[in-house]
């Protein structure tokens, strides 16, 4: 072994390592930054060092990879530039369907070249079964959460999906077993087929989960390919992106109390109608829910995916300031799904500059509503539908909600009548302790600031 492959074997290694330090700086929002940057040096390095791998060689195969890294990169850097905070589930559906793509890509050449032994093949394979499952999956995910469909169901959807199943097994026994690049055609094509046929029928609700769920199978199927290729920076990263996938993924679900396999075959969580809700939505206009707040003692915000959209957070961590400064104790309540990805609101209050002890999470801080003197829903709606406790048709049946219903006020923040992501009705606003502050979340909560000012 020459000395140009031990540096570029070390290389992988510090490339390895800044991976798990970027990942365990991003467990904090504190040092989510550093850690984003030391993952980003990561993949550099180890990006560069594969340049200098001789099989890499030069000319033809060095110009097409170099196009290759300059069209995508800049696809990348335009689209990321772009993307509204908003879109952000879809684009990362998108983009960690072409990490399960690229898997599958790799498998396909190296299965086609068939120079491996058996162990080799048979990781190859499967790395293909999950990459390319996930790489068609994760387009669908991204469709729907474009909103360009909804979930798709057809009768015995469970049967056909186990027998499709069977079938891409069989395929894969024939890849491993004959290869050929005829057979690698069909299991291919079955095995992308099979992505759309199980991702279709999941609810929108529950697509975060399954978008986590798609970036754990990425992950290992580019671990798998890397001991195909016998690069170890790829299967350290891909081994990393597995884990936590898997990890978030289950989070996710318990988050929402469902369990995994309710998520892929139970065909739930889709768009439902409200059912009758008694009651009226009762306006109340900034000036009076300014004083709601000014004379509160204790009071509690749930930001949510409306928020985002009108991008309020500075404007509240304006009036939580003021409120504070009057001896009002405020805090931050977040849901785990709240908003369009996970730490969604985390990272939006971290970005206004809100400190992080007074942000508690669903568990630690759901007992306080019920001492709260005003609950104030910004933004939110699913996560704090009432009908998550009691309706069983509900999509959202079984998750767990915060418990704003229980403070002895509520002020509610939102456009109109407009429903969450789930689709349904929320019954909280049409309690008897709730007052809706209609308008764009940004310019109620200035009007909110302008009246408690006046109060205070
Ligand atoms: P929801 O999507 O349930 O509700 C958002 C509300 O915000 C709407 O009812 C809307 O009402 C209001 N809104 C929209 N724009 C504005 C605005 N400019 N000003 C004021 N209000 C506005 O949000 P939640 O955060 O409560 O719930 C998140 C949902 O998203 C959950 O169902 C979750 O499962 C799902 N999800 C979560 C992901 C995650 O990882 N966190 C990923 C994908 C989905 P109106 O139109 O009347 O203003």
């Amino acid at each position: 072994m020459s000395l140009g492959y031990w540096l570029i074997q070390v290389a992988y290694l510090v490339a390895s390592i800044l991976f798990i330090i970027g990942l365990k700086r991003m467990s904090s929002p504190k040092g989510a930054r550093q850690g984003f940057y030391a993952a980003g040096a990561g993949m550099l390095l180890a990006v560069v060092v594969t340049f200098f791998l001789p099989e890499v060689g030069g000319g033809i195969n060095l110009a097409l990879i170099l196009i290759a890294i300059a069209f995508g990169g800049v696809i990348a850097w335009v689209s990321g530039r772009l993307v509204p905070m908003t879109a952000m589930p879809q684009m990362v559906a998108l983009y960690n369907g072409m990490g399960g793509g690229a898997a599958g890509a790799i498998a396909a050449h190296e299965l086609i070249l068939g120079t491996h032994g058996p162990s080799q093949t048979v990781l190859a394979v499967v790395g293909a079964l999950i990459g390319a499952i996930s790489f068609s999956g994760s387009l669908v995910a991204f469709a729907k959460l474009q909103g360009w469909f909804t979930a798709l169901r057809f009768p015995a959807q469970n049967i056909v999906n186990f027998l499709a199943l069977l079938v891409v097994s069989l395929f894969a026994a024939l890849a491993i077993i004959y290869g050929g690049s005829g057979v690698l055609l069909v299991f291919f094509l079955l095995v992308l087929a099979l992505g759309v046929l199980v991702t279709v029928p999941v609810g929108g609700a529950d697509m975060p989960v399954m978008i986590s769920l798609y970036n754990a199978m990425t992950g290992l199927a580019v671990a798998f390919e890397g001991y195909v290729l016998g690069n170890p920076a790829m299967i350290i990263a891909g081994m990393i992106v597995g884990a936590a996938g898997s990890l978030l993924t289950f989070l996710m679900a318990r988050a929402m109390n469902r369990s995994l396999g309710n998520i892929l075959f139970s065909g739930f969580g889709e768009t439902a109608i409200g059912g009758d809700i008694e009651g009226s939505l009762k306006p109340i206009n900034a000036n009076d829910a300014g004083a709601m707040l000014a004379f509160a003692q204790r009071v509690l915000i749930v930001p949510g995916y409306g928020m985002a959209v009108a991008q309020a957070q500075h404007k509240l961590w304006e009036l939580v300031k003021l409120l504070r400064e009057h001896g009002v104790d405020v805090r931050f309540a977040i849901h785990p799904v709240a908003g369009r990805m996970p730490g969604h609101m985390n990272v939006l209050l971290a970005e206004a500059g809100v400190p992080y002890d007074i942000i508690g999470d669903l568990d630690e801080i759901n007992e306080e509503f019920s001492n709260t003197d005003v609950a104030v829903v910004i933004g939110a709606n699913d996560v704090v539908n009432p009908a998550a406790r009691t309706q069983k048709s509900s999509p959202i049946y079984g998750m767990p909600i915060l418990n704003a219903d229980k403070a002895e006020n509520v002020i509610v923040m939102k456009r109109g009548k407009g429903r969450g992501f789930a689709g349904i009705e929320n019954e909280l606003f049409y309690r008897d302790n709730t007052r809706m502050l209609y308008g764009d979340a940004q310019q109620s909560v200035a009007a909110l600031i302008q009246a408690v000012k006046a109060m205070l």
